[in-house]
């Protein structure tokens, strides 16, 4: 007995050979894909208890977003956008997030996966940055909401183990002073000793990794270069070799921020960081010499088009990367910076824009962006085994994108459609681990209706920035 037959649609698998299959059908027994082929073979082969009509629209795999940050999802839209890097993050994020209590960043969690859901998003990489590791309470009050949405999240466990240096204070003691009105965290208020925070991960690895019938899983994340020791990275490095899974670091998203006489991807070679189980988000200031490490050292990206165009951080050489052999996913980064958690609406950008600053309409086409949102995404997560096309054996992890629309017509071939038409509003089922989580874009795993949590996060959000200050 088959569990869930997906039929009559135009199944883009995102295997090696790229199959799109016209009249295709995947039937899934359990969490996992056990058929790929022509609808009418699977119908009359495998008996379901439960079938879905994909009604000629796009079947694919389940998207991934290899970095993304969720708590701050309700300070979207309170802040002025001419900011750059260092005064966004000091005087909008860390006191925004500062000042959320657990069933805020809770609350915050079911907004963004309701926003995921509704994007096709079935697995996501949260960089969490701003963690107190004396309690776990938030951080346990966002897994139960990941649970309940019924999709895969990567929690990246925040770890701060160095404190800045005298002139990094000057400079953000300067930078607060012009919101003065808002009540900023100590600029240490996240640095917890190394032995400490390792011990915390460890902890927190063994008690979530796993969990959520394997949907969930954790991974230390060191925070960006400059707040992280040496031994910092080598542990954290360590930790995830211990508990196979990844460990994630932003790094080079503005150089000039970390001061160092040597490139960030070179200090990290040093420091024992690059490897199979690195994946580095952004990469933005990198050079031709940082690019061949990345690629020898088999260190995956994470790059964030949106949110470096929004802060101006610049260009990512992500062409190069490609060009180099690295295994580049797209991210989404802040909910507040790329400002939606859609990962189509991102490829798109993302697609055109490297084609505008490579003045080569050539790069990066439709079937390389599509990549960086399934199969290379989940290559750069560690999971390319089972996450990330539509193949036997591979987890059950699927969309449904209505075609049928004047935007989307004619569509003779799906994954350019898809990347380059496609809004979001057309995904209209998503399965995630055998399971139907969304339907006719009613999503089915949370009790409250979407929206009343829609009114309650406007409300909190107005009282969050009330809170901390701002206007
Ligand atoms: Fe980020």
């Amino acid at each position: 007995m088959t569990d869930l037959l997906v039929t009559n649609g135009r199944v883009v698998t995102q295997n090696a050979d790229r199959t799109v299959l016209e009249d295709g059908a995947v039937a899934i027994e359990d969490t996992e894909i056990i058929a790929v082929g022509r609808a009418t073979e699977l119908e009359r082969e495998y008996d379901a208890d439960r079938v879905v009509d994909a009604e000629g629209g796009a079947v694919i795999p389940g998207l991934i977003n290899p970095h993304t940050h969720v708590s701050d999802i309700l300070l979207r839209g309170s802040f002025a956008e001419d900011r750059g890097l260092l005064d966004w993050l000091y005087n909008v994020k860390r006191p925004g997030t500062f000042a959320m209590e657990p069933d805020e960043h809770a609350l915050a969690a079911t907004l963004y996966c309701i926003e995921a859901i509704q994007s096709g998003v079935t697995t996501f990489v949260e960089n969490d940055t701003e963690v107190l590791w004396d309690d776990w309470s938030t951080i346990e009050a966002k897994l139960a909401v990941y649970d309940d949405a019924g999709i895969r999240n990567i929690y990246g466990a925040g770890m701060v183990d160095r404190g800045a240096d005298a002139t990094f204070q000057e400079l953000v003691t300067d930078i607060q002073a012009r919101e003065p009105a808002v009540d900023h965290p100590p600029l240490d208020a996240f640095v917890e000793e190394t032995d400490i925070v390792i011990a915390e991960v460890d902890a927190l690895i063994d008690t979530y990794d796993g969990t959520a019938d394997g949907r969930q899983s954790i991974w230390p994340a060191p925070v960006v270069v400059e707040t992280t020791t040496n031994r910092g990275f080598r542990e954290a490095y360590a930790l995830a070799e211990k508990h196979d899974v990844m460990t994630t670091v932003h790094v080079a998203e503005a150089e000039a921020q970390e001061q160092r006489d040597i490139s960030s991807i070179e200090y990290l070679r040093n420091v024992g960081y690059l490897g199979e189980r690195a994946l580095l988000g952004h990469c933005v200031q990198i050079d031709a010499s940082d690019v061949r490490l990345l690629a020898e050292t088999d260190t995956a990206v994470a790059h964030n088009y949106i949110s470096n165009m929004r802060l101006a951080t610049g260009f990512a050489p992500v062409v190069e990367m490609l060009d180099t052999g690295v295994t580049v996913g797209l991210g989404t980064d802040n909910a507040i910076l790329s400002d939606t958690v859609n990962p189509l609406s991102d490829a798109r950008a993302m697609a055109c824009g490297h084609k505008g600053s490579h003045r080569d309409p050539g790069v990066v086409d439709a079937q390389t962006a599509f990549d960086m949102i399934t199969r290379d995404a989940a290559a750069a997560i560690g999971r390319a085994d089972d996450l990330g096309s539509l193949e036997v054996e591979k987890e059950a992890d699927l969309a449904i994108v209505d075609l049928d629309h004047p935007h989307l017509t004619p569509s003779p071939d799906p994954v350019f459609s898809l990347v380059h038409a496609v809004q979001g509003f057309e995904i209209d089922t998503v399965v995630c681990a055998g399971s139907v989580v969304m339907k006719d874009r009613e999503i089915r795993t949370f009790d409250e209706p979407v929206d009343e949590i829609l009114s309650r996060a406007s409300h909190t959000a107005e009282d969050i920035v009330a809170r901390i200050g701002y206007e």
